[in-house]
């Protein structure tokens, strides 16, 4: 820690991006002080030009509606998550999610009502994930959850909390509670899975809970 100290809050057109701060153990000069000015000065709107990139490359990557990413990031997450599992010999598992009925929600309801529904069944997943484990909205009705060094079994069974929650937790809208329930199928990587091959089975496994009569949760062979 030096002596002398100065610090420089950075805004741009009102938004704060922070603050810098330069220490040192001799005192600075008043050159110097305008020469860190300057440099400020340009600094700040590249800096500003970087986190409103950040800014756009989360929202292309976002589902707007849920919150949850979309299709346009899952390839790669997969792909490097499946990566990393077979590196580490590690475990990953994924469950597919789809809603039961959901056309008829809108069709009762109203396109609305089916849109909160969406975003009642995001969040309740989202509460039941761990900070690394990723949900993607696949397609309309339909969330794909990619879950980090967990086994089948405990996949099984956060698949089966999250079934059970979906239809305890009855969405209230507009006063009038609205049934949800959802079919779950769930797979882990193999050693010599390729990437189609872990998602179809997953997505086959859904298939199967929804062949059997839906609201339920379906393991892979
Ligand atoms: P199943 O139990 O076989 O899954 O039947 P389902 O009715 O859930 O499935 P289906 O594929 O027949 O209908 C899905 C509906 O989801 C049709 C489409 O209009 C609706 N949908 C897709 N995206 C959205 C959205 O963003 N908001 C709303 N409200 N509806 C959507
Ligand atoms: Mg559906
Ligand atoms: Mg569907």
């Amino acid at each position: 820690m030096g002596n002398y100290l100065c610090s420089y809050p950075l805004k741009v057109e009102g938004e704060d991006l922070g603050e810098i701060t330069l220490m040192r153990n001799r005192e600075f000069t008043h050159a110097e002080l305008d020469l860190f000015q300057n440099l400020l000065c340009t600094l700040r709107y590249p800096l500003k030009n970087a986190t409103l990139y950040h800014k756009a490359l989360k929202m292309a990557a976002t589902d707007e509606l849920t919150q949850t990413l979309n299709r346009v990031s899952f390839n790669d997450t997969v792909k490097h998550e499946m990566n990393w599992a077979k590196l580490n010999s590690a475990h990953l598992s994924v469950i597919f999610l789809d809603i039961d009925y959901f056309k008829a929600i809108n069709d009762q309801y109203g396109h609305d009502c089916g849109d909160s529904t969406l975003v009642a069944v995001a969040k309740l997943i989202k509460e039941n994930l761990r900070k690394n484990d990723t949900v993607f909205r696949f397609g309309g009705e339909e969330f794909v959850i990619l879950i980090n060094q967990m086994s089948l079994k405990n996949a099984e069974l956060l698949a089966k909390r999250i079934r059970s929650e979906i239809e305890r937790n009855i969405l209230v809208y507009d006063k009038k509670p609205i049934k949800v329930t959802a079919s779950l199928g769930v797979s882990t990587l193999r050693s010599d899975d390729s990437f189609d091959a872990f998602i179809k089975r997953a997505d086959h496994a859904m298939y199967k809970a929804k062949a059997n009569g839906r609201n339920q949760v379906v393991l892979t062979d």
